[in-house]
């Protein structure tokens, strides 16, 4: 007869192919917070939210060591601060001790706070591949009364393209006039080939009339909004996870080696760039993404919602 206490070998097999899910669950959580594909306050906010999940399992020792810049001794003086034992998980952690390890965070990071008197002046921007254009276009079809900026570029159209509605196909000769004339918020050339510029009248018209602009642009051009409009909105779009935006990137396959270390080495310098922004959102879902994004467009005395 088998004895009680020892579970089937079925069994046995079944939990260790799942602590073997589990561990590689955490482990990539944990090289997604340390490329900065996600911040440590997302890990830990889907950690208390979901106790029982990997993030949930993460030992707190873990967690603070996959943070850039937190060697060993610096994480064990942290947690000699906030006074959590190393061998806490974060699902299991006090209420004092989450507060604490999250103003911690907050601290350290403050540039994931939200800045005071934000204008209605948005620009979404991101790593190539991560759906920037399409969580435009959801925004676009669902609410007409956001202004969706209409970019200059010496671009060719490509089939189905509409001038005056997806871009103004503009030449070389154009181009320089708008830059001339200062006619436009921003420009930069894109991919080293072509150049794309926000022209700025239809902007101070839609922000004189109340209402939202948003642009979708490149990170060059995100820069430029926030030295000409310290005030404007920049949000970040994340892939869900770093494996994900390498399959977005490289998943057609059609692409020879190099261009595939070439497409990562490049997404990796663009991930590296969201600490500049004031928001991230996470584009898992397009329509989740884009209702994240008119929120904080919508919405800007709101206090942050997702760091
Ligand atoms: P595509 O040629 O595929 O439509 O766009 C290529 C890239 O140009 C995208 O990353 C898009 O965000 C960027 N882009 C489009 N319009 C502008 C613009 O007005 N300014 C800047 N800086 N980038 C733009």
């Amino acid at each position: 007869m088998a004895d009680a206490r020892t579970p089937p070998d079925v069994d046995r097999a079944a939990a260790s192919r799942r602590a073997v899910a589990a561990r590689r669950a955490r482990a990539s959580l944990k090289k997604d917070v340390s490329m900065r594909v996600i911040t440590p306050q997302e890990l830990l906010r889907r950690a208390l939210a979901e106790p029982d999940a990997p993030a949930g399992a993460m030992r707190v020792t873990e967690f603070l060591t996959s943070i850039p810049a937190i060697g060993e001794g610096k994480r064990d003086r942290i947690l000699q601060e906030l006074q959590i034992s190393p061998v806490k998980r974060l699902g299991g952690l006090g209420s004092r001790q989450r507060t604490d390890l999250q103003r911690f965070l907050d601290e350290r990071w403050p540039e994931l706070q939200p800045r005071g008197g934000r204008s209605r002046l948005v620009v979404l921007a991101g790593p190539t591949a991560v759906g920037k254009g399409t969580v435009a276009a959801h925004i676009k079809a669902h609410h007409p009364d956001i202004h969706l900026s209409v970019s200059a570029t010496t671009r060719a159209p490509r089939p189905g393209e509409v001038d005056g509605e997806h871009y103004y196909f503009v030449d070389d000769a154009e181009f320089d006039r708008l830059i001339a004339e200062g006619e436009l918020l921003e420009w930069a050339t894109v991919h080293n080939a072509h150049r794309y510029g926000t022209p700025r009248g239809p902007i101070e018209r839609a922000l004189a009339d109340g209402r939202t602009a948003l642009l979708e642009i490149d990170l060059q051009g995100a820069r430029q909004v926030r030295e000409a409009e310290p005030s404007a909105t920049l949000v970040f779009l994340l892939p869900p996870s770093w494996d994900e935006l390498v399959h977005r990137l490289v998943g057609r396959g059609t692409e020879g080696p190099e261009e595939r270390a070439r497409r990562l080495r490049t997404a990796k310098g663009e991930l590296a760039a969201q600490s500049e922004f004031d928001y991230r959102v996470v584009n898992a879902d397009v329509a989740d993404a884009a209702r994240e994004v008119v929120e904080l467009a919508q919405a800007p005395a709101r206090p942050l919602s997702r760091a």
